[in-house]
């Protein structure tokens, strides 16, 4: 029997940012029409205007646009799509959505609906892969899910365990507990978190590994029982769960251990009838080299550019010729990994305040020049990261021929990479990948909590923020010179005594950063605060965007932006740094309201979860907001009454908004 290639000639992309872009990359290699799908927030996105046809089709918020599965079915059946590509996220890994498409005559890229519902439980795979003799961590995932057997389970299974959400995803849902007088607390904890956030209750019980690596394997699978992998990426650099920095070859593995985990991907692929690209993610357990299978993520991942690097293949194109039916054209004997390939995750998040995701406006975005560099973004300078989507920026991705000369080409590219306007962890994927154990090679998923010294990043980006108060007060002076009229041979700054200091105070982050200065001769005499050494300073050159100073007697250049009253300068050495002129008269900042509960970052208010009047304990949920993909729920700091509530449901609101009071 032969089966008939049906022919994709146009693709609706069900996605947005970067992912987006890069599929419409591929279609137009392939001389295929992409059609774009937007949603308000996305208007004046890049991905819009690079498709062929971008269709308005909702409000920001996911539910109205990206994840409304009818409406993305009804405008490809409207624009003429031969095939949807969902990207990864949104409605990617929705088995329902799949079937959809095909009723609807609409091919979707991805693998067939039977494989995504069998990986969508955690429970469901597990049993799977177990029956097909793909090791599995050892653990429970069965039906009774009492208190008495999970407990049992937690007991035979020997401390540390790991609990699970069977329909978790994304790195939420997880409890390690350490000792058996936890577990009855941390199992009701498990499910009544993965209650509210997946809607379903049940739990597994997993050996914890202590040491562990996450090594996980790129599948390829078609529709005629072909199965092969492409090496394996090594993703073991994680915050919460999820992954920051990703590259291949994994320093881990040998040349025994990459074929016995490759056999055991293609394995798993094979018993699922695996028809697309997907991703088999393992553990890896440093002290007794022994792999567990994790999950199988069925979709395009985003690392994928890793892996694609090494190898040569463009993945988004293997996917569109697999979906319509043809098969493979490589084989596993030909699939080679050349060089070193590694990716890091650019986000606007502050690695100082627990990761937490930022928004902002991104001022000036600037690339360098870099052999070997490839940037996956989804911005542009003057994009907005808003609080609706996932706050990654782009990916940074570097091919070398060896380990060593990608991650100094990396280091090179996170130096002097621009990216101005909010906080984001470029100066902290700096750090990793200054760090010997992790040039070494040598880590496990605690890396970043155990070896990243946050503090010492701290500290050193408060020694910038003194160097950048200089740098902001020389551009403040050129731009007030600039713009005066008059006495045009008095500098500015000019005072009745020439040799008076003028002061400005700017403030980073809490701390006041106190600056004096004088002009004479053409040289900038610095003080700073509390210190003795003076500082020389010449202006070189000056424009809107840059000044070139020299600090005694050592050239430093600074590129700037400016937003409501906010310094955002750059330097190859010190990173990033944010300033704030502090105003001569400072308004009187309210004292905080003793008992309110504030927004910790920009949010859009989900569910108000008390009434006035009402009585709460400590511990109760206040309020459930939600931003950039995260759920969060305010709970009661202690007892107490609700008096006002200022939050409304469906709300969008800034960081430091007063939600409610008690008392
Ligand atoms: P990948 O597994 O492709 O490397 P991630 O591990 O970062 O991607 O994310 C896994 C999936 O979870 C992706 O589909 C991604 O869109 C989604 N995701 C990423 N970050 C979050 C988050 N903070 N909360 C929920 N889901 C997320
Ligand atoms: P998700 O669906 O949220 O991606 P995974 O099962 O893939 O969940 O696990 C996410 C991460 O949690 C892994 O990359 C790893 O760092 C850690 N992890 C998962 N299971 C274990 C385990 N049994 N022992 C130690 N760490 C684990
Ligand atoms: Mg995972």
């Amino acid at each position: 029997m032969s089966i008939e290639p049906s022919i994709i000639n146009s693709i609706l992309i069900s996605n947005r940012g970067e992912i987006a872009s890069r599929i419409i990359r591929t279609c137009r290699k392939m001389g295929i029409k992409s059609i774009a799908v937007f949603s308000d927030a996305d208007r004046n996105a890049p991905f819009v205007e690079e498709a062929d046809t971008a269709v308005y089709i909702g409000a920001s918020p996911p539910k109205e646009s990206y994840l409304d599965a009818a409406k993305i079915i009804a405008t490809a059946q409207k624009m003429g799509a031969d095939a949807i590509h969902p990207g990864y996220g949104f409605l990617s890994e929705n088995a329902e959505f799949a079937r959809q498409c095909a009723a609807a005559g609409i091919i979707f890229i991805g693998p067939n609906p039977e494989a995504i519902d069998n990986m969508g439980s955690k429970s469901k795979a597990k049993a799977l892969m177990q029956a097909h003799e793909v090791p599995v961590v050892p653990g429970y995932q069965g039906a009774d899910q009492s208190l008495e057997q999970l407990q049992q389970a937690a007991m035979d299974i020997g401390f540390p365990v790991l609990l699970k959400a069977t329909a978790g995803g994304g790195g939420k849902g997880m409890r390690i507990v350490h000792q058996v007088e936890d577990i009855d607390t941390a199992i009701q904890a498990a499910q009544r978190e993965a209650k509210s956030a997946f809607g379903d209750d049940e739990l597994i019980v997993e050996k914890y590994i202590a040491s562990g690596r996450h090594i996980e394997f790129q599948i390829f699978g078609d529709q005629h029982g072909n199965a092969i992998h492409l090496l394996e990426r090594e993703c073991t650099i994680q915050r919460r769960y999820q992954k920051v920095i990703e590259e291949s070859p994994s320093p881990a593995l040998n040349e025994v251990l990459r074929k016995e985990m490759g056999e055991a991907a293609v394995k798993a692929a094979k018993a699922l009838d695996y028809d697309n690209a997907g991703t088999v993610e393992f553990i890896f357990d440093d002290q007794s080299q022994d792999f567990y299978f994790l999950e199988v993520n069925t979709r395009l991942q985003v690392e994928h550019p890793v892996t694609e690097a090494i190898t040569g293949l463009d993945l988004v194109q293997m996917q569109i010729e697999v979906a319509q039916g043809m098969p493979l054209t490589i084989e596993q004997e030909e699939v080679k990994g050349k060089g070193y390939a590694i990716e890091c995750r650019l986000y606007a998040e502050d690695a100082a305040n627990d990761f937490l995701p930022v928004t902002g406006t991104i001022q000036r975005f600037q690339i360098p020049q870099v052999d070997g560099l490839r940037v996956d973004t989804g911005i542009r300078s003057g994009s907005e990261i808003s609080i609706f989507y996932d706050p990654m920026i782009a990916k940074l991705i570097i091919w070398a021929a060896s380990r060593q000369e990608a991650h100094r080409k990396m280091q090179y590219t996170l130096r002097h990479l621009l990216c101005l306007g909010t906080t984001t962890n470029q100066a902290f994927l700096l750090k990793v990948l200054e760090n010997k154990d992790f040039q070494l090679g040598q880590y496990d998923t605690h890396f970043i909590k155990n070896k990243i010294d946050l503090e010492a990043l701290q500290n050193d980006a408060l020694k910038s923020a003194e160097l950048a108060s200089i740098a902001a007060s020389v551009y403040g002076w050129q731009k007030r010179e600039n713009n005066r009229q008059l006495l045009r041979s008095i500098p500015s700054g000019w005072r009745n005594s020439f040799y008076d200091y003028q002061q400005i105070t700017f403030l980073y982050k809490e701390k006041e950063i106190l600056v004096k200065y004088r002009y004479q001769q053409a040289t900038f005499e610095f003080l700073l605060a509390d210190k003795e050494e003076k500082y020389k300073v010449q202006l070189i050159s000056a424009t809107d965007q840059a000044l070139q100073l020299e600090i005694d007697g050592i050239r430093h250049t600074f590129q700037f932006a400016l937003d409501n009253g906010n310094y955002f300068i750059q330097h190859e050495q010190m990173g990033m740094i944010q300033l704030k002129e502090k105003p001569r008269f400072p308004d009187k900042g309210g004292d905080k309201l003793e008992g309110g509960y504030e927004t910790p970052m920009p949010s859009q208010i989900v569910k108000v979860l008390v009434a006035e009047g009402q009585e709460v304990k400590s511990g109760d949920g206040l309020v459930i907001l939600s931003s950039m993909k995260m759920e969060n729920t305010i709970v009661a700091a202690e007892d107490g009454v609700v008096e006002a509530i200022y939050a409304e449901e469906g709300k969008n609101v800034e960081a430091g908004f007063l939600l409610l009071q008690l008392v």
